[in-house]
């Protein structure tokens, strides 16, 4: 009923493509609108609570209108934020795409900064580079928590838009972005791998995703047979699930192909230990 109630009286919402577009495109979303639907339907009462359901008819007719809030001082919210997220296998432009969207939020003229993992450090601590050579300056952090410490409370309050690469390695997904977004406004365009070499969910990414605004899963190409590829396969023997390479040992699979590496890994694993055997 809360649910019904509270859509019968908001503009329906964009298609999602317009939406990923307004998320590119700054704007002010914000607690105004949402106010001004509420007090079409509702009036305002004194009280210490401001989460009391009214209705025009009176408190006694109260009980009717559970799916209509009045906010007592709607002044004192936090503005609203945003969440963000890119998801897709290795190679499919997933900080290629976050690079593009800080540019766009830049450009427009709000103020941008982009978090990586410390762990990365393939191109240099201090940027992001994208696979196709594209660079950025960024904060290398090992946890979200201490990002606000690193750069200053003060610059942290201008700060308009976070961008973060790798996300995977945070462990603090899910508490960082949930704070920037719903209590200090930020805008937040997460990037990461939603699973590992054996597609388990990896990291916190999948965790944010009931909190994000969007969610957009990006593909490579199959290195096998060109298709689209939404998995990473892992070239090597190497089983932990945190190895950070590149293309000397990892590739972009379609399904099949996922399938059929795995079965071959497994096939020549069997083979070097039947020789080890033997020879042993
Ligand atoms: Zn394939």
């Amino acid at each position: 009923m809360k649910s019904l109630l509270l859509n019968a009286t908001l503009p329906k919402p964009a298609p999602l493509s317009t939406r990923f577009q307004q998320s590119i495109v700054p704007r002010r979303r914000s607690c105004f609108h949402l106010s001004r639907q509420f007090r079409s339907h509702s009036f305002f009462v004194p009280t210490v609570n401001p989460w009391i359901v009214v209705s025009p008819l009176g408190i006694s007719a109260a009980s009717e209108w559970k799916g209509v809030r009045s906010f007592q001082n709607e002044a004192s919210l936090p503005e609203s934020g945003e969440i963000h997220v890119i998801l897709g296998p290795m190679f499919a432009g997933k900080t290629t795409t976050l690079l593009q969207r800080i540019k766009a939020e830049s450009v427009s003229g709000r103020n941008v900064a982009i978090i990586k993992s410390e762990k990365d450090n393939r191109y240099g601590l201090d940027c992001i580079v994208t696979h196709d050579g594209e660079r950025m300056p960024c904060w290398p952090l090992s946890n979200l928590s201490s990002f606000k410490q690193t750069i200053g409370s003060g610059a942290y309050d201008k700060l308009e838009v976070i961008g973060i690469d790798e996300a995977q390695f945070f462990k603090d997904l899910y508490q960082f972005c949930s704070e920037a977004a719903d209590h200090d406004g930020k805008t937040v365009i997460v990037s990461g791998l939603d699973g590992d070499y054996l597609r388990r969910s990896f990291g916190s990414v999948l965790d944010i995703i009931p909190i994000a605004d969007t969610v957009t899963k990006l593909t490579a190409q199959c290195e096998v047979c060109g298709d689209r590829a939404h998995f990473t396969l892992r070239k090597t023997e190497e089983t932990k699930t945190e190895l950070i390479a590149g293309a000397d040992v990892y590739m972009p699979v379609c399904r099949k192909h996922f399938v059929s590496g795995q079965v071959l890994k497994e096939a020549t694993r069997d083979i070097i230990e039947a020789q080890v055997c033997v020879h042993g």
